[in-house]
């Protein structure tokens, strides 16, 4: 069987030739549940080990091992993905007296809905921190221009 890589976006798949490293999802309970939530896929319980090829670790999960080779660090959590909304949060558990892992708290995809919501929060905050007249002033010309826009906008989310 082929394998492919797990990750969201990504259609890498072991080839003979081709030099990509692929990552078995660890066995481990505690390491294996961290990827599964990285990848976004805690409900995913796949049969057979599934893989995550080294696009999505970072430099600094790879390590030098004793015999020279380049091999994934314990505790290593791919944590790159493509995907146009990528929450930036962490999470650092232990899994083992002595080691720590982060794992990225990654949400793949924001809805329209959500998109909106902070689109008015931000909006929100921006009006509210307007303390002068010339702070007004500076704005009520970008306002303007963008009133039509953000009367879609809200149209749109009071819908
Ligand atoms: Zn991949």
């Amino acid at each position: 069987m082929v394998e492919s890589c797990s990750a969201i976006n990504c259609t890498k798949r072991r080839k003979k030739g081709v030099k990509l490293k692929f990552h078995r999802i660890p066995k481990d309970p505690n390491f294996r549940q961290a990827w599964l939530q990285a990848l976004g896929r805690m409900n995913f319980h796949p049969t057979e080990r599934k893989v995550v090829c080294e696009n999505h670790f970072t430099e600094d999960d790879y390590e030098i091992n004793s015999h020279g080779n380049r091999v994934l660090k314990k505790g290593a959590v791919p944590s790159i993905f493509n995907i146009s909304y990528q929450t930036m949060l962490t999470e650092i558990r232990t899994v083992e007296p002595g080691i720590e892992i982060t794992v990225p708290i990654i949400k793949h995809e924001i809805t329209l809905a959500e998109k909106k919501e902070r689109m008015l929060k931000n909006l929100y905050r921006i009006v509210h921190s307007i303390n002068t007249d010339e702070e007004f002033e500076a704005l009520e010309g970008v306002a303007t221009s963008m009133e039509l826009t953000l009367n879609a906008i809200q149209e749109g989310y009071a819908s």
